[in-house]
């Protein structure tokens, strides 16, 4: 009988477990970093602006008594919003609200550094305010993500929620007027925004919606119904302009591209064909049962 493995055995036990902690650290920096680059912040429309990474979102909203920054990326991703708000000649102390879609790390990550710097008050649906006060832990995540972030591998600084929204509530700061929409099921408490920007003499609807994606590591007995009814509220709302919490879904760079050569800078993000396009896609999606 063999008590030791034969030594080709040994290197290839060797090489294999090499290149599993390879993958393990890669996978490691991915989750802290969220694959990120800086991306150029840009004005979107009117008092709207760009602020968030080469994909994961945050939006700026200024507005004379105070900023509102929606979203706020990886932990990681919180230096360079910083650095984008201080490029487009704002400052992080005037932003006096932060809200969030929904807060899994790659939008509620980075919101206790942006708490910090700035002083803001957090706002969340209830949902959404358990989860981010624990730092992204959730019930409706399947075990072995939460126990990865009870071990701190995921997950991350918790921000403090300073304020709780339901359904339908508005957040305002000086002029500014955002609705929160509770449209659920990629997580219970999802948010998606509605607020007016103005463009010269006109007015136009931005909506900002929450992850429509189906997770298989986050479910919940009332999800289906919950997604049926956050369709139905997506295509109520009108929408000019609409952005997500992650750009390559609503276009970023390409807008932005088109934007810089545009005789009105604007028209390129308005957008409310794609917007239905997105919602049919999204519902599609859901009905077909594929899940990402
Ligand atoms: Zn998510």
């Amino acid at each position: 009988m063999r008590l030791f493995p034969k030594p080709r055995m040994l290197v290839l036990i060797g090489l294999l477990t090499m290149l599993a902690l390879v993958l393990v650290g890669r996978w490691l920096n991915a989750t802290k970093v969220g694959g990120q680059a800086p991306a150029e912040p840009f004005r979107i429309a009117g008092n709207f602006y760009y602020v968030g990474a080469s994909d994961v979102s945050a939006f700026l909203i200024t507005g004379p008594e105070g900023h509102v920054v929606l979203d706020a990326g990886y932990p990681t991703t919180a230096r360079l919003i910083m650095a984008s708000i201080a490029k487009l000649g704002f400052d992080i102390k005037d932003v006096k609200v932060l809200l969030n879609s929904e807060p899994h790390p790659d939008h509620g990550g980075g919101l206790a550094a942006l708490q910090q710097a700035s002083g803001a008050q957090l706002w969340a649906s209830d949902a959404s305010a358990d989860s981010l006060a624990a730092g992204g832990d959730d019930a409706d995540t399947i075990l072995p993500l939460r126990a990865l972030l009870w071990i701190g591998v995921l997950g991350y600084p918790p921000p403090r929620v300073d304020h709780r929204f339901k359904d339908g509530d508005t957040i305002r700061v000086g002029p500014i007027v955002l609705t929160a929409h509770i449209t659920a099921g990629h997580t219970r408490g999802c948010t998606s925004w509605s607020f007016p920007v103005h463009d010269g003499d006109r007015v136009l609807n931005v909506v900002s919606v929450c992850d429509t994606g189906v997770l298989a590591t986050s479910t919940y007995p009332e999800q289906a119904a919950d997604r049926e009814r956050s369709f139905r509220v997506l295509r109520s709302l009108p929408a000019d302009i609409w952005v997500t919490a992650h750009a390559r879904w609503w276009g970023r760079y390409r807008k932005f591209v088109a934007s810089s050569t545009a005789k009105n800078p604007v028209e390129p993000f308005i957008d409310p064909e794609g917007y239905r396009a997105f919602i049919d896609a999204a519902e599609a999606e859901f009905h077909s049962g594929r899940m990402h």
